[in-house]
């Protein structure tokens, strides 16, 4: 394997936005293995402001060119973008890369890896179960995975050194690695992050697409600001992860419709069982929110 393990390692970035920048500052924050970046993105401005903030080496104005060189290469773009990245960027690999990715999904990534990477390469598909509602490199931040599961699906032909380093590479930005099969993974984030964003979306909707909403919106406030908080996000993104994880989302959408129509009929007959819902519902979470803080 050519990859300089043990000495300065030559890291590619591609799309320098929120997670792609704050990869960058992780990674320089943290001096892992004296990382050397090179950003490349569309947008200009965005490759000019990681290169003030310091979350990139250097930027490149061609694509094949900024990773021709590289051990690694990290794709941050948006899930529909990585496939015409692949396409372009597989050519001039070096012998021996680690191609990884950010993707919210991951089955499709997956895929499109085996298709067109060359096999002198190997793919490690990765998810930061990090983020915030607000993209773009103005919102990169080198603490965002401080912290949180770091979701990785290799390829199963990926030897075990290029897992290692990338393992080695998310511990360093102080986030845990996490082993999960794309399937699955796809599966899971479904129920416990798009179908939040979607129910976020479908209150917004609903609201604010009503008669009254123009009274409604003035007596709206922190619990309807905490419930809608994911229907600010980017409505690029969560397309791109509606379009490729539609059978998961579908299936929990309807787990959720039936949940509702049973809270629905629960209330409109005054059944006092609403009480034993409600009292279940915030036990459940009450237990979550305690597992999760004894694991930090
Ligand atoms: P973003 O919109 O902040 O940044 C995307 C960047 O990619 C931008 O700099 C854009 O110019 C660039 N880009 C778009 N198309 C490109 C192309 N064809 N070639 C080169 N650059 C291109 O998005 P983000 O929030 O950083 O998300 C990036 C990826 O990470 C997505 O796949 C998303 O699913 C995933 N992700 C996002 C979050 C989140 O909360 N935002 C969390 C985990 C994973």
């Amino acid at each position: 394997m050519s990859l300089c393990y043990n000495g300065v390692v030559r890291i590619t970035i591609i799309g320098l936005g929120l997670i792609g920048g704050s990869l960058g500052l992780a990674l320089k924050q943290s001096g892992w293995r004296a990382a050397d970046i090179i950003g490349y993105t569309r947008s200009r401005k965005s490759a000019s402001a990681a290169l003030k903030l310091g979350a990139v080496d250097k930027i490149s104005a061609e694509l094949q060119e900024s990773v021709k060189d590289s051990d690694i290469i990290i794709v941050a773009v948006p899930i529909l973008a990585v496939l015409d990245i692949f396409v372009k960027i597989a050519p001039v690999l070096k012998d021996g890369a680690i191609v990884t990715d950010t993707g919210s999904t991951k089955l499709q990534v997956m895929q499109w890896a085996r298709e067109f990477l060359p096999s002198n390469v190997s793919f490690i598909g990765g998810h930061p179960m990090a983020g915030k509602e607000t993209s773009s490199i103005e919102a990169a931040d080198a603490g965002l995975f401080w912290g949180c599961l770091y979701c990785l699906t290799p390829q199963n032909r990926a030897a075990r050194e290029p897992i290692d380093i990338i393992k080695d590479m998310v511990i360093a930005i102080g986030a845990i690695p996490f082993d999960i099969d794309p399937a699955e993974h796809d599966s899971l984030v479904a129920g416990i992050s798009h179908l939040p964003m979607l129910l976020s979306v479908a209150l917004v909707l609903a609201t604010a697409g009503h008669p009254d909403w123009s009274k409604m919106s003035k007596l709206a406030a922190s619990g309807y600001r905490d419930m809608t908080r994911l229907a600010s996000g980017n409505p690029d993104m969560h397309a791109d992860i509606c379009l490729t994880n539609k059978h998961n989302i579908a299936s929990w959408l309807d787990t959720i419709i039936a949940k509702l129509q049973e809270l629905r009929a629960t209330v409109s007959e005054g059944d006092t069982r609403i009480r034993v819902m409600l009292t279940l519902a915030r036990e459940a979470r009450q237990k979550w929110l305690k597992e999760r803080e004894s694991k930090k």
